[in-house]
Parts: C-alpha cells; structure tokens; sequence
C-alpha cells in the first residue's frame, strides 16, 4: 500500500511525499546525502514519531496513523532493524524513590544512559534490596531539551546525585505497567538467559526479552476506559489528559481499590457478582478533585481524590447536567431514588 509521508523541518510544512521512496529520494537530495541513509530516519520517524537531528534542524516525518500502526506491527514482527528496541534499566532505590514518584506522576524524566528513541521500552530492575524487575515504561521522548527536564529534588534520597544529574542527558518515559512477582528476581532472571549482573542499561534479545515480556501482560494505560468517557470532558484538551493521568495512574488506582474493593461505589455493582468471572477484579476509577482545584505540584491522595466506580457510574460523573458535574453524593441519590 502507497505511505504517503508528510515531511516537516523545524515544524514548517518541507515536502509531501506519495511513497516513502520518493520522501528518502527527496530528503537526499535536500541534505545532500545518499537516498539509503534516509531511507530508516524516514521510516523510525513515521512509525514512532521521532524527530531527525540535523545539525541544528529538525525533522519530522507524518504519515496516515493507520499505516504507521501496521507498519509498527510488521517490524517488530520480524525483528527489524527499525522496531523499536527493549531494554534492561538498573534503577537504585536508594538513590532515587522509584515507587513514590511513579505513585505521584505517570511521565517521568529518566536518565538517558543510551540513545533511547521514542517507542523504546525500558524494563526497570529495582536494584538494592528489592532485586526485581518491576516497571515497565515506554520512551514518548528520547532526549528531552536540557531546558524542558523536570527535575525534581523530592524524590531523590542522595542529594550529591542530584546536584549531578543536572548534567545529565534525559529521556521522557510513560509508565505502562507494573509488577511484583518473585518470577522476575535477580536469580529467576539468571535462569532465564541473564549474564552476570544488572549494572548497567542492556538491550534486550531473545530468551530473557520473551520471558521478562511475558510478565507484563497487561497495558494499564491503554485501551483501559471507553472512548466515550474522555469524549464527554468539555474542559479542553489539556485539562483532559490530566485527569485521565490520574485515573489510569497504575500504582494510585491499586491503592484506591486496596482501600475501598472493586464494588462501584456510587451504586454498589460488584462486576463479578453480575457478569461472572470476566467482570472479576474490572473497576473504574473516578478522580474526584475539580479540575480547576488543581494546582502545579498536586500529589493525588489515592483514598480521598480517587474513588472506584463502575463504567455507568463513571460515564454519569463525566457528563454534565444543566451546565453542572454531580458530586458522588447526588449521584448515589439518584441511584437509589431510582431503585425505591
Ligand atoms: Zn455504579
Ligand atoms: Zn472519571
């Protein structure tokens, strides 16, 4: 199938391409270069949304999502040199508080020990006492402009460390999923094709990929809520991405359900007790707090800005009535008003 690609530099609209060749062809000739060294910048570029650095330009490459998500499938099918990469990240501990910060944030900057790219998955093993492999986050930036880097001194227990990351290179990751399971220590990990310690960042191949990969099943972040739900925030798209950051937080949605179960606290719908085993353990979770309350530097509270609903419920709290969101409380009126 014909790729159209839409090539930008420095975010001015370049060259629309019909074909990926005829973009490599055209990049060549504007940088003065072979078409072949084009040829994979180009392609990484649309599959994964990473810009090409030359010199002091930067370029993007755009094609129709469809294809780029197809074409994503097929060079991690085959192994390709251009599928994005998986790696093996030691994170100390006692160093810098993992967990906490993962508990506030779903993005964090991380230090950039190779040329990770976007689209990158970085597998981190907890090191120091703990001695698995527990995160698992995907690069959405792989080198964040040294002005952009989110530094933050709270979590960080060794301060001398981070008067020197100042320096650092950094890489912007998501969290997508997290684990704890003893499969995933240090001597499981051995068993499983790993050489000698973890000490520093390892590309990932072969047996001990498959197996650290078969952990981490579920995407947490991704395809969780119905469309539906963040079509019917009306706060603009900013404020839209916030909140479902906090909702799809992994480890703060485990301590809201850790607290209160998975029964709809609005109606009281257990989803297993009504649909059986495939409702088991499937709950929503609402961020209570107002948007416009939020303020830069909020820390979510997991028990009392979260709450777990069930899907109906949870579309209910997203729409409006008369220009107004209903509070869990009126909410629960109705429910049982309804029900009388
Ligand atoms: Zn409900
Ligand atoms: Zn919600």
């Amino acid at each position: 199938m014909a790729c159209p690609i839409t090539i930008y530099k420095n975010d001015k609209l370049l060259f629309e391409a019909t074909n990926i060749q005829e973009a490599a062809r055209f990049l060549a000739d504007h940088l003065n270069t072979t078409k072949n060294k084009c040829y994979d910048p180009i392609e990484r570029g649309y599959v994964y949304n990473i810009p090409y650095y030359v010199n002091e330009d930067e370029y993007h490459f755009i094609a129709p999502e469809k294809i780029a998500i197809n074409r994503r499938k097929e060079l991690e099918e085959k192994g390709h040199h251009n599928a994005r990469r998986v790696w093996l990240v030691p994170a100390n501990p006692k160093e810098y508080d993992l967990a906490s910060a993962f508990s506030q944030y779903d993005t964090l900057d991380w230090k950039r020990s190779y040329h990770y790219e976007n689209g990158d998955i970085l597998f981190l093993y907890v090191s120091s006492g703990i001695q698995k492999v527990r995160y698992k986050v995907e690069v959405i930036k792989g080198l964040v402009p040294s002005s952009n880097v989110m530094h933050n001194k709270t979590f960080w227990e060794d301060e001398e460390k981070f008067n020197q990351s100042i320096e650092w290179n950094w890489t912007r990751v998501r969290l997508v999923d997290v684990v704890d399971t003893a499969e995933l220590s240090l001597s499981k990990l051995r068993e499983h094709g790993l050489k000698g310690n973890i000490q520093g960042s390892m590309k990932l191949t072969g047996e001990l990929q498959d197996y650290i990969m078969s952990f981490f099943k579920s995407d947490l972040t991704k395809g969780y809520y119905p469309d539906e739900v963040p079509k019917t925030l009306e706060e603009g798209n900013h404020k839209t991405i916030t909140v479902n950051v906090y909702e799809r937080n992994p480890i703060a949605r485990k301590q809201c359900i850790d607290h209160y179960g998975v029964q709809c606290q609005v109606c009281n719908l257990h989803l297993e007790d009504t649909y059986g085993e495939v409702g088991k353990d499937f709950i929503h979770v609402h961020h209570i707090i107002p948007l416009h309350k939020i303020q830069q530097g909020y820390f979510v509270n997991p028990i009392t800005d979260l709450i777990p609903v069930c899907p109906n419920c949870h579309a209910m709290l997203h729409r409006k009535e008369n220009g107004l969101y209903l509070s869990i409380e009126q909410l629960r009126e109705r429910v049982l008003n309804c029900k009388n």
